[in-house]
């Protein structure tokens, strides 16, 4: 059985850690999800030490990178080493508070012109992990789709620690992802990858895989794919990954 690992930003958990000492509880997306993942919550600014309430902050380009700099005293904060406790984990999936200079996806970045990921953010979203912030969630298929490719993503590490021919199909996979996301081209029968991943690994079949998925990049398949992921709208499917955990927040 699979868990997802998939870290968060604390506040979308409910955790006060804001800088306003609020948070931002994410309800109806935790009452979905809930216990099928492995929820990992993380608040970079308050792992600093920062305190909260703090005082807010925005990020600009310096020397070494990003930083974060108070927006009334000036004062810069570029140690993260704290951080390394996070980033040391391996996440199948990472949901990220939007706006926030330290969590956002897409933050305004000074001078002022130019967008990024957050100081934390941007060190987890070049990695091979599932992200988003918690406004695409908004959508019903986006937060589907989003978690089936957390399952996928957890499924293929399974998969990759036996073998290479399994890594080998874990790098497929990972591209199928990254070509779907650029629509119109997308993995037609994603049946098909449930299907080899339940049988014994053959020395061929990943290039029979390889070869079947980029036939189907060359077809309209995003029909299926969609109606695939209709099918999954958080019901039955998702039992063979793993039982259901009553879930608290
Ligand atoms: S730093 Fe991130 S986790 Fe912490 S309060 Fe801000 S958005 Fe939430």
């Amino acid at each position: 059985m699979i868990k997802p690992r998939v870290g968060i930003s604390s506040c979308l958990m409910g955790e006060k850690v804001r800088y306003d000492g609020g948070h931002k509880l994410m309800q109806t997306v935790l009452a979905k999800v809930g216990g099928w993942v492995e929820w990992v919550p993380f608040c970079p600014e308050v792992a600093m030490g920062l305190g909260v309430p703090r005082e807010p902050m925005h990020a600009r380009h310096g020397v070494h990178g990003l930083e974060l700099v108070g927006n009334q005293s000036g004062s810069v904060f570029s140690d993260f080493l704290s951080w390394n406790t996070q980033l040391n984990r391996v996440f199948d999936g990472y949901v990220f508070k939007s706006k926030s200079p330290s969590c956002g996806l897409d933050i305004p970045i000074q001078p002022a012109g130019s967008r990024s990921f957050g100081a934390f953010s941007s060190r987890i979203a070049g990695r091979e992990t599932a992200v988003c912030e918690e406004r695409d969630l908004d959508d019903s298929e986006a937060l589907v789709s989003f978690f089936e490719s957390v399952f996928l993503i957890a499924e293929s590490r399974v998969w990759e620690a036996r073998g290479r021919a399994v890594q080998d199909f874990a790098a497929t996979v990972s591209l199928g992802l990254r070509i779907r996301g650029g629509e119109p081209h997308t993995i037609r029968d994603y049946g098909a990858l449930r299907n080899f991943l339940a049988k014994p690994v053959q020395s061929d079949a990943v290039l029979t895989l390889k070869e079947a998925l980029n036939l189907d990049f060359a077809t309209d398949s995003l029909c299926e794919m969609r109606r695939y992921v209709h099918q999954l709208k958080m019901g039955p499917e998702f039992a063979r990954f793993s039982a259901p955990v009553p879930f608290e927040f």
